[in-house]
């Protein structure tokens, strides 16, 4: 892989036409060491969020030993990579043949599951010559609320507290461990998510009188993206570990989370060409196909910089951006902030896109060609401190939590 200090290294030696991933391999680092040092249990990559093996490699490096997959693909990519890895199966509606792979082959011992279903599922994928399997971790998936996260995960998956208790009960009866997640939505704005989310777990033991062993607080974590400065991670973690220590549970308990965002954001950024300017709209070779999805459905806006030898001194002015395809939903709204006298040819890195960018891109229309180079700087804007003091301070928690817009997907 190409290497260069940063994104204008990058532009000048390769001067590519084609959109270019640059990747940080210290802040995959940084990320990994932080949630194993700082989170109050054991953290699972969620693979979906980027499942690139060179990152992979990284988040292990800086020990990350879990792994959340959700498709018997990733849990294959996972096992392959990494030999030693404890991979959890954690979506809630599985192929049988999935779950008997998963099992059989890759030493899968973790499920999730929201159903009656899902469980005699996975109890007739995981029995040998009709005996069960002895060696179950079953989580039950609860359904609780999205409302502080920016893109919902309350309506796909997850069983309602009333119907909570019956599922857990028939899932002791099959587990050696039986566990609790649930998923307060991705960028989770505030804390309270959790909190709010644990008074659910804790009705759901209360009423089924059951022995829980793990707790399973799923992912959420958020990043920092304009105009979304979240509190610090560590805010999280502590009200996350305040209402855990609360809950009627064995003491040999464990609590597990499944961050996907968090540890991938950082990541990587692109770099992108200008192609066309019309106005305050700028035509650039990646978008909605590429690794900009959530720009154009959910109005995501990353930061952004001009990439060019000569830095400008124009005022910054907003832009949104159109992407290569011909198609009008290939659209980022944005705004965009970036100095005025932006033209064709001129190089822009885009932010932030080591979670969901790369991951989600197409070879719609023929611009599904990429390259990847790696850059030593730091990572534009970024939640993970780097000398273990949170990079954005706890008090812009009120004054910059903004109306909420909840979409749906993933
Ligand atoms: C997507 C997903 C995650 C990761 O979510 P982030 O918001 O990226 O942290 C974790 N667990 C499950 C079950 C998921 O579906």
């Amino acid at each position: 892989m190409y290497k260069s200090h940063n994104a204008l290294g990058v532009a000048r030696a390769m001067q590519p036409v084609a959109p270019v991933t640059l990747v940080r391999p210290e802040a995959a680092l940084d990320a990994a060491r932080f949630f194993t040092s700082a989170f109050p249990g054991k953290s699972f990559y969620a693979v979906k969020a980027n499942p690139s093996s060179h990152l992979i490699q990284l988040l292990w490096d800086g020990g990350i030993r879990h792994f959340d997959v959700a498709s018997i693909a990733e849990a294959r990519l996972i096992r392959s990579l990494l030999p030693e890895a404890v991979l959890a199966f954690m979506h809630p509606v599985k192929a049988e043949e999935a779950v008997f792979e998963a099992y059989h082959s890759l030493g899968v011992r973790i499920f999730s599951l929201d159903s009656h279903e899902e469980l005699a599922k996975i109890v007739r994928a995981t029995a040998t010559d009709g005996v069960n399997a002895a060696d179950l971790t079953l989580c039950v998936r609860l359904k609780v609320s999205s409302a502080h996260s920016k893109l919902s995960l309350a309506s796909k998956f997850g069983i309602g507290v009333a119907d909570a208790p019956a599922l857990l009960l028939a899932t002791r009866q099959v587990a050696d461990a039986l566990g609790i997640c649930f998923h307060v939505g991705s960028q989770a704005m505030s804390p309270a998510a959790y909190a709010d989310a644990f008074a659910f777990v804790r009705a759901a033991i209360v009423e089924a009188g059951v022995t829980v062993d793990v707790i399973d607080v799923g992912g959420g974590f958020p990043s920092c993206y304009p105009g979304m400065e979240p509190p610090s991670l560590e805010t999280y973690f502590a009200v996350i570990e305040r209402a855990y220590e609360a809950l009627p549970i064995s003491y040999s308990a464990e609590l597990w989370c499944e961050p996907g965002r968090a540890l991938s954001a950082d990541y990587s950024s692109v770099l992108v060409r200008v192609e066309r300017r019309r106005g305050n709209e700028l035509y650039i070779n990646d978008g909605a196909y590429g690794s900009l999805f959530d720009a154009a459905h959910v109005e995501w806006r990353y930061p952004v910089r001009l990439v060019r030898a000569d830095a400008s001194e124009a005022e910054l002015v907003d832009f949104s951006f159109y992407g290569p395809t011909c198609d009008d939903m290939d659209h980022m709204k944005g705004p965009f902030a970036l100095p005025a006298d932006i033209r064709p040819g001129d190089y822009i890195e885009i932010g932030q896109l080591g979670a969901y960018g790369h991951a989600m891109r197409t070879g719609f229309n023929g611009f599904g060609e990429t390259s990847t180079a790696i850059v030593d700087d730091e990572p534009m804007l970024s939640l993970i401190p780097e000398d273990g003091r949170p990079a954005i301070p706890d008090n812009v928690l009120p004054l910059t939590i903004r109306p909420l817009t909840v979409a749906t997907r993933r």
